[in-house]
């Protein structure tokens, strides 16, 4: 039997690469993303009644994670990569079906211009990430407080301070004048989790006596440099990414 899913949209995100992208929704409440419907689904009707709910559940496809086969165990960075659990015990974009699920915040639904526009805040999906579906969040059935978690009953830990250089300051305040309102926050709201691979994570630079390294971190147009130093996260610079798109 066929089922012949289609897909009814694009995101277009803040995070054009997949490092730095949190781990779930909700952890960076700045994160920008718009989901643009696509003929023959961007009919303003079809958002009838959408404006009244401030969240929105999106399933969409992890289309940058398509592999062959696929493995009944993962390790998620939350174990911190190095311990196995089942394939359906995680979230991992590597699983049977490609398939995401996020609960993302619904600011605003544009459809006066050019097609049908959501704007969300609190994603964790990269750039192109094609929709399949959204529904709206309902809490009286979708929230639940009694509910447990496994490995992942508490919120990832904040592990950093986050400061900026003086330059780095002055082009991060010249940025969100030119139109990313909010950068600031984020660059913090995604840093103090530590996206960090875990092999990194778990060397201090002070152990074996090389220098921090440094990080690089596509987010709009721009290429995010940072560091980890004395138990801290440094911005060191915000570079312009030659020839990029501004999506999200
Ligand atoms: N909230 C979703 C879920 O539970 O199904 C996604 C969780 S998954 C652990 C989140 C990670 O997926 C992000 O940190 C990012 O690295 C990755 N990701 C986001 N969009 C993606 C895409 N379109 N293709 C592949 N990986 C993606």
């Amino acid at each position: 039997m066929e089922y012949p899913f289609q897909i009814i949209g694009i995101i277009r995100s803040c995070f054009k690469e997949k490092f730095g992208v949190p781990r779930q929704p909700g952890l960076a409440t700045e994160a920008r993303a718009t989901l643009e419907l696509q003929p023959p689904y961007d009919r303003p009707e079809s958002l009838t009644g959408l404006e009244g709910f401030s969240h929105l559940w999106v399933v969409f496809v992890f289309h940058q994670a398509l592999r062959d086969g696929w493995r009944p165990t993962v390790r998620p960075p939350r174990l911190g990569g190095n311990r196995r659990i089942g394939v359906f015990a995680s979230r991992s974009p590597f699983r049977p079906n490609p398939i995401g699920l996020s609960v993302v915040a619904l600011e605003k639904i544009d459809t006066s211009s050019a097609g049908c526009h959501l704007h969300l805040r609190g994603a964790d999906l990269l750039d192109g990430t094609p929709v399949l579906d959204i529904k709206p969040y309902v809490p009286y059935c979708d929230a639940l407080p009694e509910a447990t978690a496994g490995f992942a009953s508490a919120p990832p830990e904040e592990v950093f301070a986050v400061g900026f250089s003086e330059v780095a300051e002055v082009q991060c305040a010249a940025r969100e004048a030119a139109g990313n309102p909010g950068l600031r926050k984020l660059i913090e709201q995604l840093l103090r989790l530590d996206p960090r691979p875990a092999y990194c994570s778990r060397r201090s630079p002070d152990e074996d006596g090389k220098p921090a390294r440094q990080f690089g971190m596509r987010l709009y147009d721009i290429d995010l440099r940072w560091r980890v130093e004395e138990g801290r996260v440094l911005v060191t610079e915000l570079l312009a990414v030659p020839d990029a798109g501004t999506g999200g």
